[in-house]
């Protein structure tokens, strides 16, 4: 599957709190939304089901198709394409 906002936070440094969960925090200090809907069905989407697409939305796990981001580099390239900090959301 490709790389979700978790994978993003955890890329950029985020670390479990001693719960071994990971607070809310971890994703909102990078840029990353704690909750979202789907570009395609407008599911909510919590950082573990929440796949950036190429559009720039967050797409659920039936509507990312290949819309998604294969690897950490494919993302960071896209987003550096686009004069973007890495896993900062516009
Ligand atoms: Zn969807």
């Amino acid at each position: 599957m490709p790389l979700t906002n978790h994978d993003v936070a955890v890329k950029l440094g985020a670390q479990p709190d001693a719960s071994g969960g990971y607070p809310g925090s971890a994703y909102i200090s990078r840029g990353l939304p704690v909750l979202g809907g789907c570009e395609g069905c407008g599911a909510t989407l919590a950082p573990y089901n929440a796949y950036p697409s190429v559009s720039g939305y967050l797409r659920c796990s039936d509507c990312i198709g290949d819309t998604g981001f294969d690897s950490w580099d494919e993302y960071a390239d896209h987003y550096a394409n686009l004069g973007m900090t890495e896993g900062g959301a516009p």
